[in-house]
């Protein structure tokens, strides 16, 4: 026991056995990871199995291939092709596994709080210290204060698909018996998602997918025209994040399959039998509206979870993000002690102040001309310069960068070819706005497990090695190992039987089987392991062989 809470203290055993290894593994530093999702397991994967004493704390005991989770709620995919055990992860560098939630980080001490429910059902709870921690937990669904969210569904996690497949099922076979009246059965086949981001919109696709060509044959009593899709999204575009080319090809799409979309529409109220939404009309007017379903998926956006709020409030002045924990360039926990704590993957956000750093650069540009910077005017010429800077300053936000040159010519509002200081204020709070958060996709949890996993390997090589003028105020991490870089691979979004593109650069759009493929083999080489690879393809082809209604 120990702590400051007198909690019960795990020593993470390696086994009793006085063999040379279990002794070598003692003497290692202790590594623990918070949650086994695309951060983690990136991490484990890249990691050196000799350098460190690995310890994986998460309430799943499977990591989840989530972009593919949208197929299996429809049974394009099976559930078990798209999991992997953390322990089999795992076995690759000896590590171990705790199922349990963490609770809260007692930073001085090195210890992190889990709990989890004992054999009788009661909370235990107790610490395990840590030489390093990675906290990788990712988000919660946002329920933006709606009420009836009880009667929606979510899709985040297995059980989740699992619950909308056996709904989407259930309402299919009520629909089809002899007393189900058509208003019912209407209602039973009104299907709406609310949330036009890329799971909602796929999710979409993916159900009018499997109404048109698997429905048909194995429910022939039930009309086609009964049956519909509905997405409601809160701004004026679905897939708004994606450029602006790809929202629309979507939304045209949509238009063409009679799924229907709902834009400038707000969901108030889920009930068992119908939702209650607000749209604003094109002369600005407001009018609430009902529409029956059998049906409500809930997929609106993310927030952090409960144990990233407690660390948020923990480290208090350190901590102003209200939507992730924020690090430092080398992804570790502000407000934490120095090269300790570590965050990666949806529950965190890369601290950079560009807009500061402007400033200060343009104050030093300005002194050394001998001017005041208020009554600075900035020509096309220094801006590149300034930009440059910037750049080589933030390259994990290089990719919004690019466009620099682009917001000259749009703050220029004057359109002088200069910036006069307020043009150039109003310019940077776009800039800090734009670079507040990396995207939270598998992608960039990915990019940040691989990294940490690189330098956690350097660290371990150099540890003894470093001389002393090499490591500058004790900043073993800037020493060892380069800034953290974010490369934007493009985001991808599914659409009933095309794929939409969206490389960032500019945009790519492509129908067809061709795309369809294309599509999933991007996913396909990111797949963590050859037995997942071959369980996916064998539902695929089980799929082009016999439909998709199996399951059914
Ligand atoms: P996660 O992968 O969510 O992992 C979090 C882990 O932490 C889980 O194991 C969880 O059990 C565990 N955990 C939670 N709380 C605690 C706690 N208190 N203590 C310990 N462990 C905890 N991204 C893309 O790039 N492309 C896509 O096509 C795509 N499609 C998606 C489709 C769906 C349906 C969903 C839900 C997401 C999709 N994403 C996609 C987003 C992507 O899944 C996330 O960005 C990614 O999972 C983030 O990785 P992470 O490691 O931060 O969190
Ligand atoms: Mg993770
Ligand atoms: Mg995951
Ligand atoms: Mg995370
Ligand atoms: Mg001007």
């Amino acid at each position: 026991r120990g702590g400051p809470k007198n909690l019960p203290i795990a020593e993470v055993f390696i086994g009793d056995d006085d063999t040379e290894e279990t002794r070598a593994m003692k003497e290692k530093p202790r590594l623990v990871v918070l949650g086994g999702g695309w951060g983690g397991v990136a991490l484990l994967k890249d990691l050196n199995p000799d350098e460190y004493h690995v310890t994986v704390i998460s309430p799943t005991n499977y990591f989840l291939f989530t972009p593919m989770l949208p197929s299996a709620t429809v049974g394009t995919l099976e559930l078990r092709s798209l999991v992997e055990p953390i322990r089999r992860i795992l076995h690759r560098c000896r590590g171990h596994f705790i199922r349990a939630q963490a609770e809260d980080v007692e930073f001085s001490h090195k210890l992190v709080e889990v709990s989890q429910r004992d054999v009788n059902g009661q909370e235990v709870r107790f610490y395990v210290p840590y030489d390093k921690l990675v906290i990788a937990v990712g988000s919660t669904t946002n329920p933006h204060g709606v009420k009836g969210l009880e009667n929606a569904f979510f899709l985040k996690n297995v059980d989740d698909a699992r619950k909308i497949r056996n709904r989407v099922i259930q309402n299919f076979e009520l629909a089809c018996l002899p007393t189900t009246s058509d208003e019912e059965r209407k209602r039973l086949l009104s299907f709406v998602v609310s949330g036009g981001g890329p799971t909602g919109v796929e999710f979409a696709a993916e159900l009018y997918d499997l109404l048109n060509e698997d429905l048909s044959r194995h429910f022939p009593r039930l009309l086609r025209n009964e049956i519909s899709v509905h997405i409601i999204q809160s701004r004026s575009h679905i897939l708004n994040t994606y450029d602006e080319a790809v929202s629309k090809y979507a939304e045209e799409r949509f238009n063409r399959d009679q799924v229907d979309v709902l834009t400038n529409s707000r969901v108030k109220e889920v009930k068992e039998d119908k939702i209650i939404f607000s749209q604003k009309l094109e002369d600005g007017s407001v009018v609430t509206k009902e529409l029956p379903t059998g049906f409500c998926l809930w997929s609106t956006g993310v927030s952090p979870t409960a144990f990233s709020i407690t660390l948020a409030k923990k480290l208090g002045d350190a901590q102003t993000n209200r939507h992730a924990l924020e690090t430092d360039t080398h992804l570790r926990l502000k407000g934490a002690p120095l090269g300790d704590v570590y965050a990666i993957g949806d529950c965190s956000t890369v601290q950079n102040n560009v807009a500061n750093h402007i400033i200060t650069f343009l104050r030093t540009l300005a002194w050394k001309q001998g001017k005041d910077p208020e009554t600075i005017q900035l020509h096309f010429s220094d801006w590149r310069y300034v930009a440059q800077d910037v750049r080589k300053r933030f390259p994990q936000a290089s990719e919004h960068l690019k466009r620099l040159d682009k917001l000259f010519e749009e703050f220029d509002k004057d359109k002088s070819g200069t910036l006069d200081f307020g043009e150039l204020r109003e310019l940077l709070g776009q800039i800090d706005k734009k670079l507040t958060s990396l995207p939270a996709t598998a992608q960039r949890a990915h990019q940040q497990g691989q990294y940490l996993a690189h330098k956690f390997n350097k660290m371990a090589r150099l540890s003894q090695g470093l001389l002393a003028n090499d490591v500058k105020d004790g900043d073993l991490d800037a020493a060892a190992y380069k800034a953290f870089e974010y490369h934007h691979l493009g985001s991808l979004a599914y659409i009933g039987n095309s794929a939409v593109f969206d490389l960032g650069e500019g945009w790519n759009i492509s129908g067809g089987l061709w795309a369809v493929y294309t599509w999933r083999s991007v996913y396909f080489a990111q797949s963590v392991s050859f037995r997942t690879r071959m369980l996916m393809a064998m539902d695929w082809a089980k799929r082009g062989l016999f439909g998709r209604g199996e399951h059914i």
